[in-house]
């Protein structure tokens, strides 16, 4: 099993380099925004009990998110193990996720800590498209779709998400350095963590992260 964890502020490119490190290692990618969403397009119990928190930009309890991570874990497509986007987000999803792993005589392999700046962030994130269907992410003015407003991949609608406008973003930044950033130096004392530089373009990024991987792995 292997378990890889992308850490990084919202809109630091981790959803994009997730997929691509997933599909890179044949690992299930797993990504907790995406899940609430998928719940939220299909009216789910589990929407009702997240919408509020999620248009505010804040955490949605732990409670609901572990058990909705743990959960997606224990899929087929998880046997080999999985890339993890957006979960852990705090001291107590992580605690909750290393013990889980523990009980069934696995651990998280790497931590790959995607650095950006909050300019960066800002810019990114005010011009951000995600297909509906399939989660792929867009930037209207830098990787437009070759057809506007639909998903290269699937044809699936494109949007703007409702949490990506200026305030609510400066919202989910100060919840990231207050309770998420932490986890970098979680990880660092566990030897797992990995910094790459994630300023430029997602196929420069994604170089440096399976480049960071391999060195990381080769020097175990
Ligand atoms: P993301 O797509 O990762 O930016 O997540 C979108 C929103 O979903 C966040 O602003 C939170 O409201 C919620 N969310 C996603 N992952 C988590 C998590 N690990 N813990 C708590 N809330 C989360």
């Amino acid at each position: 099993m292997v378990y890889i964890i992308l850490l990084g502020p919202p809109g630091a490119g981790k959803g994009t380099q997730a997929a691509y490190v997933a599909q890179s290692l044949k690992l299930a990618h797993v990504a907790s925004g995406d899940l609430f969403r998928q719940a939220l397009e299909q009216g789910t119990d589990l929407a009702q009990k997240v919408r509020s928190y999620m248009e505010a930009g804040k955490l949605v309890p732990d409670e609901l998110t572990v058990s909705m991570v743990l959960e997606r874990l224990k899929a087929p497509d998880c046997k080999t193990g999985a890339v993890l986007d957006g979960f852990p987000r705090n001291l107590k999803q992580a605690e909750a996720l290393d013990s889980a792993l523990s009980s069934q005589g696995s651990s998280i392999d790497w931590v790959v800590y995607i650095r950006v700046s909050e300019e960066e962030v800002l810019r990114r994130l005010g011009g951000r498209l995600i297909c509906r269907n399939c989660q792929t992410p867009y930037h209207a003015t830098e990787s437009p779709p070759r057809v506007e407003g639909s998903c290269d991949k699937c044809g699936g609608e494109l949007y703007q998400r409702p949490d990506d406008n200026v305030e609510t973003i400066k919202k989910r930044l100060a919840v990231y350095n207050r309770e998420t950033a932490p986890l970098i130096d979680y990880y660092a004392r566990e030897g797992k963590l990995i910094e790459v530089d994630g300023e430029g373009g997602p196929a420069a990024v994604g170089v440096r992260v399976i480049a960071a991987l391999k060195r990381g792995i080769e020097a175990a």
